[in-house]
């Protein structure tokens, strides 16, 4: 089968970890600055916290921007469970904006309309990797006093407008897990300018416990174990160095496919917007039948692709459904969720099996939906582009 995402190891990255297995430090070691130190270079901020996953991320971004039981705040629905599950965590409430018809990503121009008394946050998500719109968020954030946080788990290597995702707003969260734009096995990390936010996360992420001046445990918040170990550390410092090469041939990816299929009347491809760099995370298409959708994923299984959904909408979840999203229907998400695919998109994806997974789309079409056909049945695009 070809994996929709997979990780990138070589023998540098094996080299990087072993040396650390008969050090002194197995957990939380001098790695770990080291790592924290490059990947806060890299994003073109102060600080970074490297923790045990993306979710632990967000959860110590929440908690260290205050977020309190009868908060509101603002996000997509087409997400990760964990970017409002940790919401959930801190009691903070989910309120879910609908998504842009051309990037998937919130839809900057309807989050106004949203915002209460409650409102203390908007977090977006960069989804596939492909940057949300930043400064007209941060324009919003701060005319009504709100906090931005980054749920950047797609789009660690990303640009918007020629700045990297990360130093963009108070607190970008990145995860490490093997599909994600460079791995640590599991891990993420939180980058940020903010020194207050840093020291507390720093705190949380290991029991809320510091050492005082006489070499006492004290302990001031409720902290958690969200250490990541001084073995994952080596091997993020390995894969950082290689982030560039990722990216790049993320992009090669995505261009070989526009190449095979940008003629394809049945499908809309995605698109990194003008000005815009984005990471690849994900390379999502949609039919324009809703019922072409499931019948071009069983196809592309049975031939060995595993395509796979990203993202059905957070609030059509059995659990979300069950806490009151029960009546949510946002108009574009509902569109998007029923017609999105994930092709596969990883570095290690090679020009042949592009041109393969290509060749099986057509193929699929040809025979069971052919564009004159769906011409006559007056088919038109169910998204209206925007830019
Ligand atoms: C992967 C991911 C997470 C969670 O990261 P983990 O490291 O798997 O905990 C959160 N949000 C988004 C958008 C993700 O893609």
């Amino acid at each position: 089968m070809i994996p929709y995402g997979h990780q990138s190891i070589d023998q540098k990255d094996i080299a990087a970890v072993k040396p650390v297995l008969s050090s002194d430090w197995l957990t939380q070691g001098p790695k770990i600055g080291e790592f924290e130190k490059n990947l806060a270079r890299w994003c073109g901020a102060k600080y970074a916290v490297a923790v045990s996953s993306g979710t632990a991320a967000l959860h110590l971004a929440y908690l260290a921007a205050g977020l309190k039981p009868g908060d509101e705040v603002i996000t997509t629905p087409n997400t990760f469970v964990a970017t409002t599950n940790m919401l959930l965590a801190v009691g903070a409430k989910p309120v879910f904006c609908d998504i842009r018809p051309d990037t998937y990503n919130i839809d900057e121009t309807k989050i106004e309309k949203l915002i209460t008394k409650k409102t203390k946050a908007i977090v977006p998500v960069h989804f596939a990797g492909q940057p949300c719109a930043m400064t007209e968020i941060n324009r919003i954030a701060k005319k009504h006093k709100l906090l931005v946080i980054e749920d950047a788990c797609h789009a660690l290597g990303a640009k918007h407008k020629n700045k990297k995702v990360g130093s963009l707003s108070a607190m970008t969260v990145f995860s490490f897990h093997p599909v994600k734009s460079i791995t640590t096995g599991e891990g993420g990390a939180i980058v940020t300018n903010n020194k207050n936010y840093y020291q507390k996360m720093i705190l949380l992420r290991s029991h809320g416990l510091y050492k005082d001046q006489q070499g006492r445990n004290v302990m001031t918040e409720l902290g958690y174990n969200y250490r990541l170990t001084d073995i994952q550390a080596a091997l993020g410092l390995s894969q950082l160095k290689k982030l560039n090469q990722f990216l790049v041939k993320r992009h090669r990816v995505a261009e070989w496919y526009k190449k095979a299929l940008g003629d394809l009347g049945q499908i809309i491809l995605p698109r990194q917007l003008f000005g815009d760099y984005s990471s690849w995370h994900l390379y999502v298409i949609l039919t324009k039948q809703p019922a072409w959708r499931d019948k071009l994923k069983k196809y592309l299984w049975q031939k060995g692709v595993a395509v796979n959904f990203h993202y059905p909408a957070v609030y059509s979840q059995p659990y979300y459904q069950k806490i009151g999203f029960k009546n949510l229907k946002l108009k574009n998400t509902e569109r998007y969720q029923n017609s999105c695919l994930t092709l596969p998109c990883y570095p290690g994806l090679t020009k042949n099996q592009v041109q393969f997974i290509a060749k099986l789309i057509k193929d699929f079409f040809q025979s069971y939906a052919p564009l004159e056909v769906s011409r006559r049945k007056n088919i038109i695009n169910i998204f209206s582009s925007r830019s």
